[in-house]
């Protein structure tokens, strides 16, 4: 099988020192297997999308040395496909529409618990069967979900491969499903649209076989893992990458704009400064 890797960044931000890492380990991995490397815009976030962000992806990869096939999948164009998932879901009676705004579900909770979604719902709006309407978000009862998936026991065969620790085979947890996760966001009131099902449904239309990011989105893999088998999709392989920190030990945000590569293409350095900088100089 051809050996088909993404870098999908959201144009929410300018690229820095992690995204170099994410998209150049992917590349090089693209290069040596002879495989493809695909390049996604994940612009769902409407609020915070912004077109010079999206162009600034394009200038900074292209400055690295980086290519990929046109046309390039803008997660904005496609997302009659997220539709037709989140139909399949509804059909199969795994949803719920929610009114709560992040305020209430913080104060629903005494002590609010946050797993890779952030605050885990508590589970309000879950048997209010509210009418879906352009001020619900659509939710995944996880509950359910997992019996459909034959219970725990069904679920505990659940897999996924990452190759970052050597080939290890994570299996999928209900219990830890159910308290870490909990019933996540499928669809945005404002966008119709949330990651983990647009990122689901787009690995697998694009075929892709190798999903390189980074650790901090170990945990939401375990997400993708039950939405692939609700689905009927396939599990690409996983890298899960260190991540690169700050001289504090704290990952990169967006917001930290003295460490995009922007600003280093602005102070004279070269692609080969940056690769250095990643612990990527030996090529
Ligand atoms: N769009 C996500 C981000 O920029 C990455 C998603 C992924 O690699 O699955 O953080």
């Amino acid at each position: 099988m051809a050996h088909i890797e993404r870098f999908a960044p959201s144009p929410t931000g300018y690229l820095h020192l992690g995204h170099a890492f994410s998209a150049l380990t992917a590349w090089k991995q693209a290069q040596t297997t002879g495989g493809t490397f695909l390049l996604r815009i994940e612009d769902t976030d409407r609020t915070r999308v912004r077109p010079e962000y999206e162009q600034a992806i394009y200038d900074d990869l292209h400055w690295l040395g980086l290519n990929w096939p046109s046309p390039v999948l803008r997660q904005s164009d496609n997302v009659e496909s997220y539709q037709t998932a989140l139909n399949f879901l509804n059909h199969s009676g795994l949803t719920y529409a929610c009114e709560c705004t992040r305020s209430v579900i913080k104060m629903a909770q005494s002590l609010p618990t946050y797993g890779p979604d952030g605050l885990v719902y508590p589970g309000t709006c879950r048997d209010k069967k509210l009418a879906d309407t352009k001020d619900t978000a659509i939710r995944l009862n996880m509950a359910k979900a997992i019996e459909l998936l034959g219970g725990g026991d069904g679920v505990n065969h659940l897999s996924f491969t990452d190759i970052s620790d050597g080939n290890c085979e994570h299996f999928l947890n209900a219990d830890r499903l159910l308290s870490e996760c909990g019933d996540i966001v499928l669809a945005r009131r404002d966008t119709g649209v949330a990651y983990h099902l647009a990122v689901v449904v787009d690995d697998a239309a694009q075929n892709v076989t190798h999903v390189t990011r980074g650790q901090d989105l170990f945990e939401a893999t375990q997400i993708h893992r039950v939405l692939q088998a609700l689905l009927g999709l396939p599990t690409p392989i996983y890298r899960h990458h260190r991540l690169i920190l700050d001289e504090n030990g704290k990952r990169l945000a967006k917001r930290d704009d003295s460490r995009a590569i922007r600003k280093y293409r602005e102070d004279g350095l070269k692609p080969q400064d940056i690769r250095e900088m990643v612990g990527l100089g030996d090529r």
